[in-house]
């Protein structure tokens, strides 16, 4: 099998509308709506640094996608199309028959479009990039928070990263676990709903409270946050009873929640949202004048987050 092959048997799914050319031209060609931006977004997944070598191939592309569908999230952005720029260390087919069936399940749940990538041999790397929509002006950004502004996270965090250290000290975490840190649920529709909603938002990729001070900084604001409000599985609260490990939710990577601010008046809408998407939306502090994070609760220890240098 050689690359084109390999392309026109995995990747080319000939399932595009009329509004896209996808796989097989210089380029792809995608028709956008007037009034509307592009928001777009690239990551990449090296073995050994962003999955264990072992990881299967189901899992390596379903995560490769959900963390750019992730940003997507963050923006409110409808996703659109992607492509995938995917490096092997040589053809296995059985794991191409995994990872593009693995990728085409993932996309068609997120109704977005491989329209192309690229295909080269070295040790194995996948970089997606994922376009998504939304009208203009719109967009969630992070330099917007406000003074004021209710501070939520969706969902729990820390499974991810107690699944990972579980990992590193050669034990096999829970299924619950696994699947937090394998297969991330990217919170696209939560965040296509808080467009109009939400002042500021990001996804919780490096850990909460690096994360959160993105939109801090660049908002030119601060924020005091209540630990104990934080949301947490049973198994990271064991976890902390037993180690007092606050670090691990606060800086802890890999969860793909949306860490976003409301002002007061607009937190009602947040709880119906919750409500009606069956998503548990959590208050946990508020934005404040003074910049940095003051956080409420016996914890003061300083935390290490996750910097690739
Ligand atoms: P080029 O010569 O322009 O670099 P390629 O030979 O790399 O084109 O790719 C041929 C076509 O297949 C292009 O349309 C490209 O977008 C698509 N393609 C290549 N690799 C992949 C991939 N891994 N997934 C999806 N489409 C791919
Ligand atoms: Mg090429």
């Amino acid at each position: 099998m050689n690359e084109f092959d390999l392309i026109e048997k995995y990747f080319n799914w000939k399932n595009l509308n009329s509004d896209m050319l996808g796989v097989g031209d210089d380029c792809a060609l995608i028709s956008i709506e007037s009034q509307h931006q592009l928001a777009t977004s690239v990551d990449t997944l090296i073995e050994g640094v962003h999955f264990p070598k072992d990881t299967s191939a189901h899992d390596v592309a379903y995560k490769a996608l959900a963390v750019n569908l992730s940003d997507l999230a963050a923006m409110g952005a409808t996703p659109l199309y992607f492509t995938l720029a995917l490096t092997l260390p040589n053809i296995d087919e059985a794991w191409l028959k995994d990872f593009s069936s693995s990728l085409k399940t993932l996309s068609k749940k997120y109704n977005i479009q491989l329209v192309g990538g690229d295909t080269t041999k070295g040790a194995l790397s996948i970089t997606i990039n994922a376009t998504g929509i939304l009208p203009k002006t719109q967009a969630l950004l992070r330099s917007s928070a406000k003074v004021g502004d209710i501070i939520f996270v969706s969902n729990i965090i820390g499974d991810a990263a107690l699944a990972w250290k579980q990992i590193q000290n050669n034990k096999t975490p829970s299924s619950a676990l696994l699947k937090k840190f394998n297969t991330p649920e990217p919170q696209v529709v939560l965040g296509q709903k808080l467009l109009g909603i939400a002042n500021s938002c990001i996804d919780i990729s490096d850990g909460l409270e690096q994360d959160l001070s993105h939109i801090l900084n660049q908002s030119s604001v601060g924020a005091r946050i209540n630990i104990s409000d934080i949301p947490l599985s049973d198994e990271v609260t064991t976890y902390i009873e037993n180690t007092h490990d606050w670090c691990l939710p606060l800086s802890g990577g890999d969860d793909y929640e949306l860490c976003f601010t409301v002002s007061q008046d607009r937190v009602a809408k947040i709880e119906d949202l919750g409500q009606q998407l069956g998503i548990p939306l959590i208050a946990i502090g508020i934005i404040t004048q003074e910049q940095g994070i003051e956080r409420l609760g016996l914890f003061d220890e300083k935390c290490q987050s996750y910097q690739h240098f």
